[in-house]
């Protein structure tokens, strides 16, 4: 079986794991420092906070915005879950926008629509390691006076049009153990707000900003130095992991965009992609469903992923929660029935790369 995820560390991550075992000092100090200082210039930023995972980074990013019961956060439906699940904690409302057919994320017309006078802020996802299109939701965000919060869990050192992700306003990321760099579990929220950065650094250790001098009820956000130690020698590569996902898209779309059926993945104009799934759509032209797919795959060897197959408020857990408000969602919809993930990772071999495009082929044409 192909994976659709392999995660390996190399002899930096033993050395530097073992360097925090052997100094007996385990929790936050002078590696996550570390780890924050490289992570804020990978992205251009004056800050990175690391908290303790992406979905607490979420709202902690929003707390800091003092979100709450009465306000709106404009959002994609088609996302993981803990997106929705965070600014619910808050107390806030989401109202969902529809998605492009290009990128998977927000449409900035829909939000646009989306937008009403609750509204606080516009969190964008930026799905699969592209970027979405943040110079139309910038603009949408200055002229109606909204925050941005960049959900970049999947999109580590994206760009668009020169600017990384999470450098607009405040981003998010998440270091769980199949996302593109990982503690196994982690997060970090980035911001060029000197201001917001200092409330989030108190908010994460017990609202204390001195040793028992509390400024806010706060929280324990916080990431371990074992966590960072195992982070930083993944920063110092990232370029050479991300080079590989680039060059493993690139094998995967020249051999599949001849398969009819199968519509691949684009990197848009002005974005780098990361590629932290490599997506395709399978159409009504390959004569068989997403799921009968999904099924012909798996028995041949070939680990596909289905990120994500029902939007968000499809669930009971939302469908009638009273912070959830609805919306149209055509594109959504229809998307989230067509999405396959295959396997891109730098653990990919030569031959892995020449089977993963030839089954995908042969599935489709033996049902023809
Ligand atoms: C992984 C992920 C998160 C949450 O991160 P955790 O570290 O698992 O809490 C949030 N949003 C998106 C889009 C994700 O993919």
């Amino acid at each position: 079986m192909i994976p659709i995820t392999s995660v390996r560390f190399g002899h930096e991550e033993e050395q530097a794991a073992l360097e925090v075992l052997r100094s007996g000092m385990l929790a936050q100090g002078s590696r996550v420092a570390e780890f924050e200082q490289k992570f804020a210039h990978m992205h251009g930023v004056a800050n990175a906070v690391a908290v303790n995972n992406g979905t607490t980074a979420l709202v902690a990013a929003l707390q800091v915005l003092e979100l709450g019961p009465g306000d709106e956060v404009v959002t994609s439906p088609f996302t993981f879950v803990a997106t929705l699940n965070a600014i619910l904690e808050t107390g806030a409302s989401v109202r969902f926008a529809d998605i492009l057919e290009d990128d998977f994320n927000l449409d900035p017309e829909a939000v646009a629509d989306a937008v009403t006078p609750q509204t606080k802020v516009l969190m964008p996802v930026h799905l699969y390691g592209q970027m979405a299109d943040m110079g139309r939701l910038s603009t949408i965000a200055s002229s109606r006076g909204l925050r941005m919060v960049e959900d970049s869990a999947q999109s580590h050192g994206a760009t668009f049009e020169g600017k990384a992700a999470g450098s607009y306003d405040i981003g998010t990321f998440s270091l769980y153990a199949t996302k593109n760099i990982t503690t196994g579990e982690g997060g970090v929220i980035t911001t060029d707000d000197d201001d917001v950065a200092d409330r989030l650094r108190v908010l994460r250790n017990q609202g204390m900003r001195a040793r028992y001098e509390y400024e806010v009820a706060g929280h324990n956000y916080r990431l371990t130095d074992l966590q960072a130690a195992i982070g930083i020698p993944q920063l110092d590569r990232y370029s050479d992991t991300v080079a590989k996902r680039q060059a493993n898209a690139s094998r995967l779309s020249e051999a599949l965009s001849t398969v009819e059926g199968i519509v691949v993945p684009r990197q848009l104009p002005g974005r780098t992609h990361v590629w932290h799934q490599y997506t395709v759509r399978v159409t009504p032209e390959a004569g068989m469903s997403r799921d009968e797919f999904v099924t012909a795959l798996h028995d041949r060897g070939v680990g596909a992923g289905v990120y994500y197959p029902r939007l968000l408020w499809d669930y009971d857990a939302y469908r009638n929660h009273p912070q959830v408000m609805r919306a149209e969602a055509p594109v959504a919809q229809r998307i989230a029935s067509e999405v396959v993930s295959l396997p891109v990772h730098t653990g990919l071999t030569e031959d892995d790369l020449a089977a993963i495009p030839r089954i995908v082929r042969d599935v489709v044409e033996e049902n023809r």
